[in-house]
């Protein structure tokens, strides 16, 4: 056996160059997150290997057995973790997992009912060149101009109207709590299903820190890499009566050999999720987030216009709004990145600049939380963001934030082991 660095050291030495990236930066990229090296171990072995179409128990092929294992753990664990009655866990992906959840209950041309992507909604709730808007009949609903929050008349108006098959409640870049009792009540008086997408705050749910919407959704889909700190992937949760419509979903209906390797790393990363560790870290998270808000709305950048999208947050990230800012998504982004902080620019509601510069940035706390920062470290990187969005920003500045940055780093090392 070669090893990486012996049969291809081109591949070998930009795999380095990006452990190095992300021991050097802070990482504020609100769906990222540092996998443990014991979920980094289980993704990389030898159950890449291992062909193992069907379910534990009922597989297509032969030397199942302990693949069978590993993913019923992973079922197991992952239906305590949520209190869930049945889980999938073979979704490649968050998109997967939504493609499928949608598949199972749903026919082409059928209604759905999503937040608008502009708004903070997924591209797989509804964008007209995803699927989820090629092959169903999309209305979406949005936040309040004045407030920023879900517009919940506007959710019950459009379903009366359109009458959806199914209601889909989640986002990608939105800072507070959705109601899901009342997405429940709406659902229920318009007949229709409802999903929630937690993908960005399910390890929020974990640690308790969330509300859950496992008690009030017919189909509850997440990623396995954002908050919840594991390989990327997806899994689907249901109630018992859709288990079978959503395995025959997910496979034969979307794929074909699930991934069990990364099933191992979702085992492993479910262990994790339901210690006190993680729920520390998970409180660690929301504390940077609100440290963060609370820092740029009274910074010199906001008097430059930095705005903080809702006045504050109560989840894992702050949406930065810029739409009265000198500085456009793209140059925020751009100044971050040259102190060493790498997060992404995002498109506000009711964004006056176009999708590829935006007025807004979204930035998260969990892959530092995971790193160790506390609050005082979480000060300290508020406050250089803080600087870096403000008005008095120059090649001088820069070099003394960069140098800030590399404090923040050294004090709270990354994989330390892994070289
Ligand atoms: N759902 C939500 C709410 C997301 O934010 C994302 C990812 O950004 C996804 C689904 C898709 O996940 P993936 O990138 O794993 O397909």
């Amino acid at each position: 056996g070669q090893s990486l660095a012996e049969v291809d050291p081109d591949v070998a030495a930009a795999v380095d160059a990006e452990l190095h990236r992300q021991q050097s930066t802070l990482e504020m990229i609100a769906s990222e997150n540092f996998a443990p090296v014991g979920v980094l171990e289980a993704q990389g072995s030898v159950l890449t290997n291992k062909y193992a179409e069907g379910y534990p128990g009922r597989r297509y092929y032969g030397g199942c057995e302990h693949v069978d294992v590993i993913e019923q753990l992973a079922i197991d664990r992952v239906k305590a973790l949520f209190g869930a009655e049945h889980a999938n866990v073979q979704p490649h992906s968050g998109a997967q997992a939504n493609a499928a959840a949608m598949v199972s209950v749903l026919n082409p041309g059928d209604t759905i009912l999503g937040l608008d992507l502009a708004h903070g909604g997924h591209l797989t709730h509804g964008m007209k060149i995803n699927f989820s808007g090629k092959l169903y009949n999309v209305v979406a609903y949005h936040v309040d101009q004045e407030t920023g929050i879900v517009d919940m008349a506007e959710v019950e108006r459009l379903a009366v109207e359109a009458q959806p098959k199914l209601i889909v409640a989640g986002w990608s870049a939105y800072p507070r709590q959705l109601d899901f009792a009342e997405f429940r009540r709406i659902a229920d008086s318009v007949g229709a299903l409802l999903m929630v997408d937690m993908a960005h705050f399910a390890g929020l749910v974990a640690a308790g820190l969330h509300p859950s919407p496992v008690p009030h959704a017919d189909l509850v889909t997440t990623t396995t890499h954002k908050t919840l700190g594991g390989p990327r992937g997806g899994v689907i949760l249901c109630r018992k009566g859709l288990a079978k419509k959503v395995n025959s979903a997910v496979f034969p209906g979307q794929q074909g050999g699930p991934l069990e390797h990364v099933i191992a790393a979702k085992a492993v990363a479910f262990k994790i999720a339901a210690s006190e560790e993680f729920a520390e870290r998970q409180r660690r998270v929301l504390e940077g987030a609100k440290i963060l808000a609370d820092r740029l709305s009274r910074s010199d950048c906001a008097e430059a216009g930095v705005k903080v999208l809702t006045g504050g947050t109560d989840v894992h990230l702050v949406l930065v709004d810029l739409v009265n800012s000198a500085l456009d998504g793209q140059q925020a982004e751009d100044r971050l990145h040259s102190v060493g902080i790498t997060v992404n620019r995002n498109a506000v509601p009711f964004d006056p600049r176009p999708p590829m510069i935006t007025s807004g940035l979204r930035i998260g706390t969990p892959a530092l939380a995971t790193r160790g920062f506390d609050a005082e470290d979480f000060a300290e990187v508020s406050d250089i963001i803080a600087v870096a969005l403000g008005p008095d920003f120059d090649d001088t500045t820069r070099q003394e934030l960069r140098d800030r940055v590399d404090l923040l780093v050294k004090r709270r090392p990354l994989y330390p082991d892994l070289g």
